[in-house]
């Protein structure tokens, strides 16, 4: 589903991304763990086309397209979500006005009728109770005065209602507490756990993996992967730490 290879970037001439090479089949959830500065958000940031980084070498496919080829808009409108570790305000837009338009945005790219009013609002609450966020999170402004928890919550809502075929998060559990932690990972269980979709999961912690379990864990460092393994990959790191692990794997 996304075949990353070979994949080189840079930040203001600085080389980021350096040789990283990773597949997602449909049905996977991959963690991706590494040490702070390694280039996991950069590499979120390059599967969204986000402007600053320069791709210097290598490709990514998406469901066989050129991903790297596509707009940052056409690439969510081909089914690829991402989640930042500090999803941004947008003070004069409620929640409702921004999903809504998101999600005709993407029925559009597929080629779907808009969404009436009833029908989204079902689909809302729907997803708004799935991630326990109160209904009236969504008339207030976009993340404007959310507790980090809500942001996170309110962003899941947001991957519910898109319901895309790959989301890319980059550490969806930093700022949440014990209880929030579980019901967003519930949540990208409950979205994204499924045979024709993927995820590529950041986070430097065992507790997510705990109820988001992956699959496959990869550790990125210096720009690469350094190794790659099943679960038991994460628990090592957390016991031994990312030094130890790297020069037995
Ligand atoms: P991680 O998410 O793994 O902690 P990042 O992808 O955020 O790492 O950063 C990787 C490296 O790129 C770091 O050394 C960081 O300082 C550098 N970097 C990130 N953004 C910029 C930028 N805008 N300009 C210059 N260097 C950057
Ligand atoms: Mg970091
Ligand atoms: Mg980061």
């Amino acid at each position: 589903m996304l075949n990353i290879e070979n994949l080189s970037a840079e930040i203001d001439g600085k080389r980021i991304l350096d040789g990283l090479t990773l597949t997602v089949p449909a049905g996977e959830i991959h963690a991706i763990m590494g040490p702070n500065g390694a280039g996991k958000s950069t590499l979120a940031y390059v599967l969204g086309g986000r402007p600053g980084y320069e791709v210097t070498g290598g490709s990514v496919s998406f469901c066989g397209q050129d991903l790297l080829d596509l707009e940052p808009h056409e690439r969510a409108a081909a089914g690829l979500f991402l989640g930042f570790q500090y999803p941004v305000e947008i003070p004069g837009v409620s929640n409702v006005q921004f999903l809504r338009e998101a999600a005709n945005a993407q029925r559009k790219a597929r080629g779907e009728e808009p969404l009436t009013g009833g029908e989204f609002l079902k689909l809302a609450k729907e997803k708004a109770g799935l991630l326990k966020l109160d209904m009236n999170m969504l008339k207030r402004n976009v993340n404007v005065g959310f507790s980090g928890g809500e942001k996170k919550r309110a962003e899941m809502v947001q991957m519910g209602i898109l319901d895309p075929k790959f989301a890319v998060l980059d550490e969806t559990d930093s700022g949440l507490d014990i209880d929030a932690l579980r019901v967003v990972g519930e949540g990208i269980n409950a979205i994204m756990r499924k045979p024709d979709k993927g995820v590529l999961l950041i986070t430097h912690y065992q507790r997510l993996l705990d109820v988001v379990k992956p699959d496959k864990v990869s550790i990125l460092a210096n720009g690469r992967i350094a190794a790659t393994g099943g679960p038991e990959l994460a628990l090592r790191l957390e016991n031994e730490g990312y030094d130890a692990v790297m020069e037995t794997a």
